[in-house]
């Protein structure tokens, strides 16, 4: 059987940052360090960091004074800010650069007085955070559907947002309806959805064509690895969002002459590299690497955190 692997997958800049940021911070100030919410949506590593003296919460009104607290790769609120504030915390922001030009961009069209419409799935701590930021009016999308239920009336100025992990194609579809309803809205087009995001997508597109069943290595509340396994399905190959091989079930394979895997942009590659190692105990296999854009996207280190000060 032919294991095919897409090209990029697995961790991007983002969440390589976040983990970074919290293995320096034990380092530079030993445990115990909280973190507010997953740092990124893999219980692998919020496990493996757990074990390390991680305390992981999901609110910092519990937080002891004074303490290192780090905010997730997703975003926090101005609210989780200044509770933070008032508890005296040690922060620092793990929050992805590209979510955080996001905040900003949303933040602007807010002091221009526009209604601002973020697209996003309700609950994602992401949206949580980027509506948390938004002093004036705003309102969430997930559907064309919801488009058409907006509570807006005509005289306003209406600007968009969108959720860095969303589907590009679903969101192309939102944007026209939005643009439909308020001629004169303004916005990012699809720019906000992330880099990393956007090259696993085509990337998990391509490997479709090419297999008769698709991996996705992700956590279930991961939204990038979500719409890596609904893209996939939408190209016609039955595909599944695995946690890691111990829930492969080998009758997935049936039938199958290539096995196509992909990883969410929080699934570190030992994951994928045990599922090839557990479908290699399965059957005989040929592994390929797809051609793909090689990523060399880095973000820069908080200050306090860089291995020369920030320098
Ligand atoms: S998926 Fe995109 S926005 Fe999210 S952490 Fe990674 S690079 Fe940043």
């Amino acid at each position: 059987m032919k294991v095919i692997l897409a090209q990029p997958r697995g961790f991007c800049a983002g969440v390589e940052r976040a983990i970074e940021i919290v293995e320096r911070a034990l380092e530079k100030y030993g445990p115990p360090i909280y973190v507010r919410h997953e740092i990124v949506h893999n219980r692998h590593v919020v496990d493996r960091l757990r074990a390390k003296g991680v305390i992981f919460v999901e609110d910092v009104d519990g937080v002891p004074p004074g303490s290192v607290t780090i905010f997730s790769a997703h975003g926090v609120s101005t609210e989780v800010e200044r509770t933070a504030l008032g508890r005296d915390l040690h922060v620092i922001d793990a929050t992805c650069p590209l979510v955080a030009r996001v905040h900003i961009e949303g933040a602007r069209y807010s002091r221009q007085g526009r209604t601002v419409v973020l697209v996003g799935h309700a609950g994602h701590p992401e949206v949580e955070g980027t509506i948390g930021r938004l002093d004036g009016r705003v309102h969430l999308v997930s559907s064309v559907g919801d488009v058409a239920e907006l509570d807006i009336d005509g005289t306003e100025d209406v600007a968009y947002i969108t959720q860095t992990t969303l589907s590009v194609d679903d969101t192309r579809v939102i944007i026209d309806a939005l643009k439909q309803r308020f001629p004169g809205i303004v916005g990012p087009d699809t720019k906000d959805i992330c880099y990393a995001t956007q090259n696993r997508q085509r990337a998990v597109r391509e490997l479709a064509q090419q297999v008769d069943l698709v991996l996705v290595v992700g956590a279930p509340n991961s939204s990038n690895s979500n719409r890596l396994r609904e893209i996939a399905e939408i190209a016609g190959v039955p595909s599944r969002l695995i946690e890691d091989a111990s829930v492969l079930d080998p009758q997935w394979l049936d039938g199958a002459r290539a096995v196509g895997i992909t990883a969410g942009a929080s699934a570190p590659d030992d994951l994928v590299q045990d599922l090839i190692a557990t479908l290699g105990r399965l059957t005989d296999i040929q592994l390929e690497v797809l051609p793909g854009v090689e990523e060399a996207i880095h973000f820069r280190l908080p200050a306090e955190l860089a291995p020369n000060g920030g320098e």
